[in-house]
């Protein structure tokens, strides 16, 4: 392959290089981040841990005033079953009756504020299951289709890194190492077209000696006088 024809295929493949290289490290990250996905199944998991948790609460504090229900009928049943008799019980048992009823309010506020928790937790809790079942279904199958551009780009970076190293173990030493200065420090474009002998990059003119260079195809390479780049005829 003729020098230059090298280097501007090299330059192509270069660019393209650079292209798909970024897109495959974005796709290879997007695989890998998983925390966002693990990050709302701790939320979900949370929030049915805390609702589980007020549940069985109620349900303690329901068996509690039903324990409390069942003395109080008890009592109840003493003071006027007409068994006891004795104005001294009749009074503890009547105290017994009041502090029992105090307990039993209590307890019944308490259960009325945890009933409305866990309806509102139970809200959530579905309203949240919803949001992380379409949240899953969308990571499920943006992933497929990062996977699929991550095996195609691999396969493509394979292809350019055995056509670059094909290019540049062509090229000659003195030449390649120009090229790379000049893809580096020209913002990664290291040839300038020439057309009427006239750069098209920095429009300076091309002195006879060098365009002829760049016009013909030889061994060599010349570089603009305005902004360094190797000249190409385009
Ligand atoms: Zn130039």
């Amino acid at each position: 392959m003729e020098l230059m024809q090298a280097l501007r295929r090299l330059a192509d493949v270069d660019d393209e290089w650079d292209d798909k290289g970024r897109r495959f490290q974005q796709a290879r990250s997007r695989l890998s981040d998983v925390a966002t996905l693990e990050t709302r199944r701790g939320e979900q998991r949370s929030r049915q841990e805390e609702l589980a948790a007020r549940r069985r609460r109620l349900h303690d504090l329901e068996l509690e005033l039903e324990g409390l229900q069942e003395r109080a009928r008890q009592v109840e049943a003493d003071l006027y079953g007409g068994g006891v008799l004795a104005p001294r019980e009749l009074e503890n048992l009547r105290r017994d009756g009041e502090s029992l009823k105090r307990r039993m309010d209590q307890l019944e506020d308490q259960a009325l504020e945890l009933m409305e928790q866990v309806e509102m937790l139970g809200a959530s809790v579905e309203e949240g299951a919803a949001e992380l079942a379409s949240f899953e279904r969308d990571w499920s199958e943006e992933t497929a289709s990062v996977r699929e551009e991550y095996t195609t780009l691999r396969s493509r970076l394979e292809e350019l890194k055995a056509e670059r190293d094909m290019l540049r173990a062509a090229i000659p030493r003195r030449e390649l190492a120009l090229y790379d200065e000049l893809r580096r420090s020209k913002g990664g474009r290291p040839l300038a077209p020439m057309v009427d002998r006239v750069c098209q990059i920095c429009r300076v003119s091309v002195p006879t000696h060098k365009a002829t260079i760049a016009e013909g195809g030889g061994d060599t390479v010349a570089t603009c006088e305005g902004c360094g780049r190797i000249l190409y005829l385009a």
